[in-house]
């Protein structure tokens, strides 16, 4: 259907019209922009970090060809491997460098490495100014994952230098841990989205386009909310596994009915999509540590991680948050302030002591002084926040016996007539 107008100025008046119309359609859209904006409480801690964007220097992808013979690679989600040089005939030197710097000497590495003259080989790292952290994995598929042999390791006065391989023309995965990558994680979300307790989610997308994934169970009568994080730090793996395990357990239990009637639930398992798949040490593709970012969220991946913990807990708030991490050994570090449920972690913590044979829980209780998620959650919510740590080199089974038992102090906890 066509209109048609009589006069030039009929349509200049409803070109105009619209113009006004659209100026104040224009006004409504900044105003409500600005009110979500502002929906947002910041939080200015005794410690602050300056977490504004900073350059960072992503490796270059591709196949490191040493004379037709050997070769390596880093063509996969998080991967890393900055240069391959060779020394001698056998010897080989792999160089490991940061997104950007300064920065927590985690150098993560990750790389597949084939032959085509079978034969032993050496890997000498080079990790430049920095220490080592992480021991060397093996896999054949990229998915089973098994520390190299102690024997084949080598220390220079007692420190980490170098390893030796024997290598085929089949691809071997060498690793600092599991390589986990974005993809994978939010796979693992779908599937237990699958069973139908939790909903799967996308929040949004990283600074690089990456899908921020959520699962979520909320429920109108909910009295509260209980958040789990995970990867903020890339490399941080045994942390991540160890929630795996502990959503394993909260989700199956005989208690888990009892405690969905009552709580919420919101899990974030890849905050750094884009560091986790760069093979990032620790930063984000903004080149921060987004675990500093917990008081004004500079940086896309916290804020919209926050906006959507306020969207979603606006009648249940949030009680318990607990973050994901890993460090040199098993920690839990928390915040020294009282809050009103103190009483989730004294149980929790006492039900590993009861339940763990020879096991006493290894508490850091700190200063709500820096802008990390422990401190932003009692910010926010007067919540308990808890920074759990996982150790690099924990074994598998203490990693899931920890982490189940934890989700069943939490459960036996949280479902307790008070
Ligand atoms: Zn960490």
């Amino acid at each position: 259907m066509f209109i048609k107008f009589k006069t030039s100025s009929q349509i200049q008046y409803i070109v105009g019209k619209w113009l006004r119309n659209s100026f104040w359609l224009v006004v409504l859209l900044v105003a409500c922009q600005q009110k979500i904006e502002q929906q947002v409480p910041v939080f200015h801690f005794e410690d602050p970090f300056d977490t504004s964007d900073t350059s960072v220097v992503f490796q270059e992808r591709k196949v490191f060809d040493q004379d037709s013979i050997l070769f390596t690679d880093n063509q996969f989600d998080g991967a890393r491997i900055n240069d391959f040089e060779r020394l001698d005939d056998t010897t080989f030197l792999v160089t490991i460098t940061p997104e950007n710097e300064p920065i927590n000497p985690s150098p993560w590495y990750a790389f597949r490495v084939w032959s085509k003259e079978p034969g032993t080989y050496y890997f000498k790292m080079n990790y430049g100014s920095f220490r080592h952290r992480y021991y060397p994995m093996i896999s054949s598929d990229g998915e089973s994952w098994v520390n190299l042999d102690s024997g084949l390791v080598q220390y220079d006065s007692g420190n980490f230098s170098s390893f030796k391989l024997e290598l085929t023309k089949d691809t071997l995965w060498v690793a600092g841990q599991h390589v986990i990558s974005s993809n994978k994680v939010a796979q693992w979300a779908v599937d237990l989205a699958r069973e139908g307790r939790l909903k799967f989610d996308v929040i949004g997308q990283s600074k690089l386009g990456r899908r921020l994934v959520c699962l979520k169970y909320l429920n109108p009568n909910s009295k509260g909310t209980v958040v789990v994080l995970s990867r903020q730090h890339p490399p941080e793996v045994t942390g991540y596994r160890a929630m795996q395990f502990f959503m394993d357990e909260l989700l199956h239990h005989e208690l888990s009915d009892a405690f969905f009637d009552r709580y919420n639930l919101l899990i974030y398992p890849c905050i750094n999509p884009d560091g986790v798949d760069h093979g990032h040490w620790r930063h984000s593709a903004g080149g921060v540590d987004l675990n500093r970012d917990w008081g004004e969220y500079l940086q896309t991946e916290v804020k919209q991680v926050v906006k959507d913990i306020y969207k979603e807990t606006s009648t249940a708030p949030v009680i318990l948050g607990i973050d994901f991490h890993s460090t040199y050994r098993d920690v839990f570090y928390t915040n020294d302030t009282i809050t009103s449920y103190d009483y989730v972690k004294e149980d929790w913590f006492s039900y590993m002591e009861k339940t763990i044979n020879n096991y006493e829980v290894n508490e850091k209780s700190s200063a709500i002084k820096r802008p990390v998620s422990k401190s932003w959650f009692y910010a926010a919510f007067g919540a308990q926040g808890i920074t759990y740590e996982v150790g690099d080199n924990t074994i598998d089974s203490l990693i899931e016996l920890k982490g189940r038992a934890s989700a069943r102090g939490i459960l036996m906890s949280l479902t307790k007539s008070r």
